[in-house]
């Protein structure tokens, strides 16, 4: 079946619930939506247990086929991504049983009668203690995606009995990841990677996994062009304690969503768009091309889905400076510099040598270029930045602002650094140092490095 992928997100996204798109979502932000499932007719609402908090874990059940799909997320509390797509899914699935809502139901969108074909349990927050502090663990400091087999956390537990209760023939397990994945040997950051998990340490296929390989496989194809082809498979080294793989070694086809960056999007809402339609786009899939899931199926998809590109740790950084020279010029590096967690505020060296094997959002050769570390500008009156200001002070070799912050007005908008916490004062750049310094050619600084970008002073 071919659809115009472009129109099916943006008609998808005419149904996103409103006032959901933060970088981290807490259990009170999506309480009002759970308020009013709770109370729709066409919709199951359960607690089906309790965090380590006490803070209720919730389920909406919707249609009643013979497909059974189960979907959880933010079983990691800071990865939410896909605790506002569920919720977006629900709302679409309840606006296709309105007959005005034509969009829907035009066959590229969503059939109509999808209840009579699927039984869909969503669990749209299971961690929502480590929501709370944004923190990937629950409020036992323990991972509940490596808490398979040990069943310690309360809210395994609960995923655990979820898993045995429902029986699904599909599990999506929804998760974010960090903005520093590669797509392959591509200049580009990872938008989305999947993973059919293996279910033993020889990665073999059984029917599940092929069926999860070929479904991810359809999906992609509706998501290729949409995110300009970022998208990627996970590593499927087998992970004993993980949920994802003890539930395929259940023979359940389990699909793995990672939500991941893409440009100029930091709450991640592409991502969300993404797995709203990868969601959408598999019932369609599963309802209609039947074939492709059969026992005796060909599974021409897994070819597909084997070459996605691999999803590639740490190779993708805000941005690369390439040969850049040291003091007289003795040696040059390249130099990676990203943040080192998606929720910080600070840009550091990630790395130095030769990065060959990276790519950056903003690339630059500096081959002409000196490196020249910046000085420290101490504030202790008031300091109102405005462009040309700040970019003089830039000019004379200052880099950072240490003193009293709260004395500086930045009027222009440019990035500033305040108070680094670590700093390098010789003309060495280290890694895990705050990223501020100059490229200096025939004397003149020409630019300044700030905050993962380059400003240009002359
Ligand atoms: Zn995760």
């Amino acid at each position: 079946m071919k659809s115009n992928t472009a129109s099916l997100f943006q008609v998808l996204n005419e149904y996103r619930v409103k006032n959901i798109d933060h970088l981290q979502l807490k259990l009170e932000h999506i309480h009002n939506e759970i308020e009013r499932l709770r109370d729709h007719a066409e919709v199951k609402h359960r607690v089906i247990g309790t965090s380590f908090l006490k803070q209720d874990l919730h389920c909406f059940t919707l249609g009643h086929g013979p497909i059974v799909i189960t979907m959880w997320s933010q079983m990691h509390g800071d990865e939410s991504s896909a605790s506002a797509a569920v919720l977006d899914f629900i709302n679409v699935l309840l606006s296709s049983k309105q007959a005005s809502e034509t969009k829907l139901h035009s066959s590229s969108v969503l059939f109509q009668n999808w209840e009579d074909k699927f039984t869909i349990h969503i669990a749209p927050m299971l961690n929502p203690d480590g929501a709370k502090f944004s923190k990937r663990y629950n409020a036992q400091g323990l991972d509940i995606n490596r808490d398979a087999l040990a069943l310690q956390t309360p809210e395994g537990n609960v995923l655990n009995a979820l898993i045995e209760e429902t029986k699904p023939q599909y599990a999506f397990n929804l998760h974010d990841q960090d903005p520093y994945y590669r797509c392959g040997a591509q200049a580009k950051p990872v938008t989305i990677a999947f993973l059919a998990p293996a279910y033993n340490p020889q990665k073999e296929l059984n029917h599940a996994r092929q069926n999860a390989m070929t479904l991810i496989a359809e999906i992609s194809k509706s998501l290729q062009e949409e995110l300009n082809g970022q998208i990627a498979k996970y590593d499927d080294t087998f992970s004993e304690r993980s949920f994802g793989d003890q539930i395929a070694a259940k023979g359940i086809s389990t699909i793995l969503i990672e939500s991941g960056y893409f440009v100029a999007d930091e709450t991640r809402q592409v991502a969300r768009s993404a797995n709203l339609v990868a969601l959408v786009r598999s019932l369609s899939i599963l309802a209609e091309q039947s074939a492709l899931f059969d026992d005796k199926g060909e599974y021409s998809e897994p070819r597909v889905y084997a070459d996605l590109p691999l999803n590639i740790e740490n190779k993708w950084c805000d941005l690369l400076i390439k040969n850049l020279h040291f003091k007289e010029q003795h040696y040059s590096a390249d130099v990676a510099i990203r943040k080192p967690a998606r929720y910080s505020n600070e840009w550091i060296i990630y790395d130095l040598g030769d990065l060959r094997d990276f790519a950056g959002e903003i690339e630059f050769d500096a081959e002409q270029y000196v490196y020249e570390a910046g000085q420290s500008f101490l504030v202790d009156d008031k300091l109102v930045l405005d462009e040309e200001s700040y970019l003089t002070i830039l000019r004379d070799g200052y880099t950072h602002f240490v003193g009293e912050a709260s004395l500086i007005n930045n009027v222009c908008g440019l990035p500033i650094v305040n108070n680094p916490k670590i700093w390098h004062d010789d003309f060495k750049l280290s890694r895990g140092t705050v990223a501020a310094g100059f490229l200096v050619r025939n004397g003149i600084r020409e630019f300044a490095i700030i905050n993962g970008r380059l400003l240009k002073l002359s």
